[in-house]
């Protein structure tokens, strides 16, 4: 490593902080980018701050959005009555791809984790009870892993004292798996016979 010049030495360093990007890879990828025309890699830089400087949180729902309240929630044909909580955006994402549900979200930022040391102050929760007047149901689309079911059970349990509808996906989602590994049909199916908490 003592070889490479320091700046690519430290182009490598970044790429391997990217999630699935080892030592190997990000050499591959800095070298790449050492090899492409300027004009590429201006293009990728730009687009990186880009994102950084443009992207911001929906002040609603908390989804990443460039205008504030976001395309979801300013639109008129979305039914407001209806929040599908996620956990990120990502899951957010899937939810939208399947083209079962015409209501709002909310995005947790996250689940309760206390071994990494995530509490229910760390989350958008208290925005979610904030906003629940007048939405007649809450959907609970959070991963079935064990923190998933015990962030649900939280988030019913302060919904119910607002004398909410509480539901939740379908099981036949394989437990402990991500949502980011399932399939369209199979989510959208898990969300059509969703079960009240
Ligand atoms: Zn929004």
């Amino acid at each position: 490593m003592k070889a490479l010049p320091e700046a690519l030495q430290q182009l490598i360093g970044e790429f391997s902080k990217l999630p699935g990007i080892g030592r190997k890879s990000a050499t591959r990828l800095a070298f790449y980018v050492l090899n492409t025309p300027q004009q590429e890699s201006e293009s990728l830089a730009q687009s990186i701050l880009k994102v950084k400087k443009e992207i911001r949180l929906c002040s609603q729902c908390f989804n990443f959005t460039e205008k504030d309240p976001c395309k979801i929630c300013a639109d008129p044909n979305r039914q407001k009555s209806t929040i599908c909580v996620v956990e990120d955006s990502q899951t957010l994402l899937l939810v939208e791809k399947t083209n079962e549900y015409k209501g709002l979200y909310h995005v947790l930022g996250g689940i309760i984790s206390p071994l990494d040391g995530v509490g229910p102050e760390d989350l958008h929760i208290k925005e979610l009870l904030q906003r629940v007047d007048g939405v007649s149901e809450i959907i609970l689309a959070l991963t079935p892993s064990t923190e998933g079911e015990a962030t649900s059970i939280y988030l019913a349990k302060l919904l119910k004292l607002q004398g909410k509808k509480i539901t939740r996906l379908a099981r036949g989602i394989p437990l402990g798996s991500s949502l980011e590994f399932v399939d369209e049909v199979t989510l959208g199916r898990a969300l059509q016979a969703r079960d009240e908490v």
